[in-house]
């Protein structure tokens, strides 16, 4: 249905998709996993025309989408896309944001797109909201709707980009289940997603993108049991992670600490761990803290269960320049901390990151 031949896509000087060669056939369930900034949301954006590929061919039932004649918004509601942040309409009721669509793009009457509209708010759980504002609903509701609003459309293919990465974890389960019934019901889908024990049990295949293509595919089990390749068996074998952005120093510092409590409770962390891991980021955030107000920092969380060991990368922005450098810290306390609590300490500048890796004493 879908073939895809030596896609790639350029951001001025940054090659994000370099060759990616791919066909998808009619009724798949394609997981796409892999590192954040690895492309998947490109390739996404690329195949329903949002991003406009730099080279290559996207064919979809025999016809060329990036010939220039094509039209562009038919494209998008063939491989329709639902996005981590829902994208509704804000200002239209959850039937008005369903039935837009159809009338305007479709030329279906009010009362057939009501009718199918409804239909499908009863297939997402939702039929009782269909006069209530997007403001009314919790997240999970609203990405239901944004799902329903996708299929109004009668997409061949439906993209989603990490569906459920801007929910709380109690509503994760809820739009889960949706895309499960979705699959059943024979949709082809096309899901990047960090929720891999739903990417094993929903997908037919696996693509693992990495350097710019599609670096491992299989089936699931290929995949979680047995990768071949060296950075998807890294990935699979460290995929329980979390991340913080820091983008000011005025961040939320309970948040932070909060959102790591929840991280450790998850991976079940002895209580040791914990203790040593909230005292590293304290005193590296110490150390990071004169420079907060010029520098992007995302603290990360990569817990190994196979090798039970818990990795803890500070990556930040700017010149190369490493912050524990003796040099220039103002005193070596808070490094002699730090070297206390890690086992080691591996610095890295690469592209225009600065990225320090620790891995955290074992308790
Ligand atoms: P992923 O979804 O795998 O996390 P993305 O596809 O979002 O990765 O991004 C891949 C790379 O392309 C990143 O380095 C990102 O910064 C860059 N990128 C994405 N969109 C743009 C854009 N519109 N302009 C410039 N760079 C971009
Ligand atoms: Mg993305």
């Amino acid at each position: 249905m879908i073939k895809i031949e030596h896609l790639s896509k350029r951001f001025g000087n940054l090659e994000v998709l370099k060759d990616v060669s791919v066909e998808i056939k009619t009724g798949e369930v394609i997981s796409i996993i892999g590192p954040s900034g690895t492309g998947k949301s490109t390739f996404l954006r690329c195949i329903n025309l949002l991003d406009h590929p730099s080279g290559g061919s996207i064919r979809i039932d025999g016809v060329d989408i990036m010939d220039p004649k094509s039209d562009v918004p038919k494209v998008r509601q063939k491989m329709n896309m639902v996005f981590q942040s829902f994208n509704l309409f804000f200002h239209l009721s959850v039937m008005d944001n369903l039935t837009l669509g159809p009338i305007k793009l479709l030329g279906m009457s009010q009362q057939d797109a009501e009718r199918k509209s409804m239909d499908l708010l009863k297939l997402v759980g939702l039929a009782e909201k269909a006069e209530s504002y997007p403001d009314e609903l919790s997240g999970g509701q609203k990405q239901r709707v944004a799902i329903a609003r996708c299929m109004a459309m009668d997409p061949k293919i439906i993209l989603f980009d990490e569906p459920t990465s801007a929910l709380d974890p109690t509503m994760v389960s809820e739009v889960l289940s949706v895309i499960r019934r979705l699959a059943k019901d024979g949709m082809t889908m096309a899901i990047v997603t960090h929720e891999m024990d739903f990417a094993r049990d929903v997908s037919n295949r696996v693509f693992y993108m990495d350097e710019g293509v599609i670096y491992e595919e299989g089936t699931p089990e290929q995949i979680f049991d047995n990768p071949q390749k060296e950075k998807t068996k890294t990935f699979i074998n460290r995929i329980r992670s979390f991340c913080y952005h820091i983008t000011s120093p005025d961040y939320d510092l309970y948040a932070m600490n909060a959102e790591i409590e929840m991280f450790c409770e998850k991976q079940i962390l002895a209580v040791k761990t914990r203790q040593n891991l909230l005292l590293l980021v304290e005193e590296m955030l110490q150390i990071f803290n004169p420079f907060l107000s010029s520098l992007l920092l995302d603290i990360v969380l990569a817990y190994s269960e196979k090798k039970e060991i818990l990795e803890v990368v500070f990556e930040y922005t700017g010149e190369a320049v490493n912050l524990l450098d003796k040099n220039l810290l103002a005193d070596e306390l808070g490094l002699t901390i730090i070297q206390g609590v890690t086992e080691s300490i591996d610095y890295r500048h690469m592209g225009n990151k600065n990225r320090l890796t620790m891995i955290l004493k074992s308790a």
